[in-house]
């Protein structure tokens, strides 16, 4: 795994690095671009606010791509629900394609709003394949809408989506992505992830403070949304046309938050956008993973389905082995590690994003080779048969 990275000049954030899945480290500039205060109703904010929106929009194609861009106050689950809550109409089927928490967390939003669905759950370490979609709406004709994560943070999982979304396309079916910890790194350009909305935030990839959930949705999508929502405060057709017709956000605005964000929108573009910034990723993660490796760790995922955002390792073999103390250790080192989310088996998650380059990572790897040594713990290989067994597909209803 060897990367060809050209030179850009990264204002690293300084320790504790985060190696998590969000919040994460950002820069200094990002930080110090929150050091005034704007009245939410003000024109300054007004502005503001157009510019988050268009520039949101950039990433995912721009302006005549035919797409929306919404804003909700609040973490990204706040945006998933939002989407789901919003876009999907009362009284339709949705499929929900899980394999691993973020997928069940959609299944548990339409369960709470008491929305029908069906599931198709793969496990922890397994991709949701077209097949698994075509079986699922051919048994449910009455599906219509499908609902993924794109990189499963809980594993790592990348989901293979742009096969997924000419298939649901393909069968007429609206599609609803939770892609919050692949937006600003993976390409979600329509071309090749054909959705229909998908909901991301402000503190992964795009490298800013947490504050921000948005929806990207079509017109038409959108259009069509009025009166979905059960919440207030989480419907998108009315934070919508409010921000359309008034220029403002219906509730208080995170306003420091939109001020880091446009910052760090700004930092992506001048990296090169979504290709420098995944670029970064990647060679964030292979300098881990090749590092890892050496020490003896495995990672739960092979190569084809390592994203560049976290990855999940298995723990080390040995008695002695206690995660609590292993995390203390890094700790003190200045980095802070992730536990698994694994049914199956011991794990924990390194992550690969966030104002972090190459020489954070090898650093990261350095202090895990004096850890082991601290703890008297040989190497980092797991158990050989320790590798979860994936589970076969279901599909059952609420
Ligand atoms: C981070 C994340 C979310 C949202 O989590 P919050 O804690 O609400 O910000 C949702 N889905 C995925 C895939 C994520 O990685």
């Amino acid at each position: 795994m060897a990367v060809d990275f050209p030179s850009f000049d990264l204002d690293v954030a300084d320790p504790p690095y985060l190696l998590t899945p969000g919040p994460l480290n950002t820069s200094a500039n990002v930080k110090a671009a929150m050091l005034k205060d704007w009245g939410s109703r003000d024109l300054d904010f007004r502005s503001m606010t157009a510019t988050l929106r268009a520039r949101l929009l950039e990433i995912a194609g721009g302006q005549e791509s035919g797409l929306e861009c919404v804003p909700v106050q609040g973490s990204g689950t706040f945006a998933v629900e939002a989407m789901l809550g919003s876009l999907i109409p009362p009284d339709a089927t949705t499929l929900v394609l899980i394999n691993g928490a973020y997928g069940h967390r959609m299944a548990e939003i339409l369960r709470r709003l008491g929305r029908a669905y069906h599931s198709v759950d793969k496990g922890d370490s397994l991709p949701v394949t077209i097949e698994d979609v075509a079986a699922a709406l051919d048994e449910h004709p009455e599906i219509s809408h499908v609902a993924v994560v794109h990189c499963e943070t809980s594993t790592g999982i990348l989901n293979p989506l742009t096969g997924i979304s000419a298939m649901v396309k393909g069968w007429g079916r609206t599609l609803l992505v939770d892609s919050m910890s692949a937006f600003g790194a993976l390409p979600v350009d329509r071309d090749t992830i054909r959705f229909d909305a998908l909901a991301a935030s402000s503190n992964k990839c795009l490298e800013s403070v947490p504050g921000i959930g948005f929806v990207i949705a079509s017109t038409p999508v959108i259009e069509a949304a009025e009166g979905n929502s059960r919440s207030l405060s989480l419907d998108l057709h009315a934070q919508w046309t409010g921000l359309n017709r008034t220029g403002q956000w219906r509730f208080t605005p995170p306003t420091h938050v939109v001020a880091a964000l446009i910052h760090a929108l700004e930092e992506h573009r001048c990296e090169g956008g979504v290709e420098g910034r995944r670029r970064r990723y990647e060679l964030n993660r292979d300098t881990l993973v090749n590092g890892m490796r050496e020490l003896g760790f495995r990672t739960l995922l092979p190569d084809a389905w390592l994203s560049p955002i976290i990855v999940t390792f298995l723990c080390p073999r040995y008695e002695g082995f206690d995660f609590e103390r292993f995390y203390a250790a890094m700790k003190d080192k200045g980095f802070v590690l992730y536990p698994g989310k694994l049914t199956a088996a011991d794990s924990f998650r390194m992550g690969c994003i966030g104002r972090l380059d190459a020489g954070v990572m090898k650093l990261a790897v350095k202090a895990v080779a004096e850890t082991l040594t601290e703890l008297g713990i040989p190497d980092g290989a797991p158990e050989v048969d320790n590798h979860p067994e994936a589970p076969a597909s279901q599909s059952g209803n609420r």
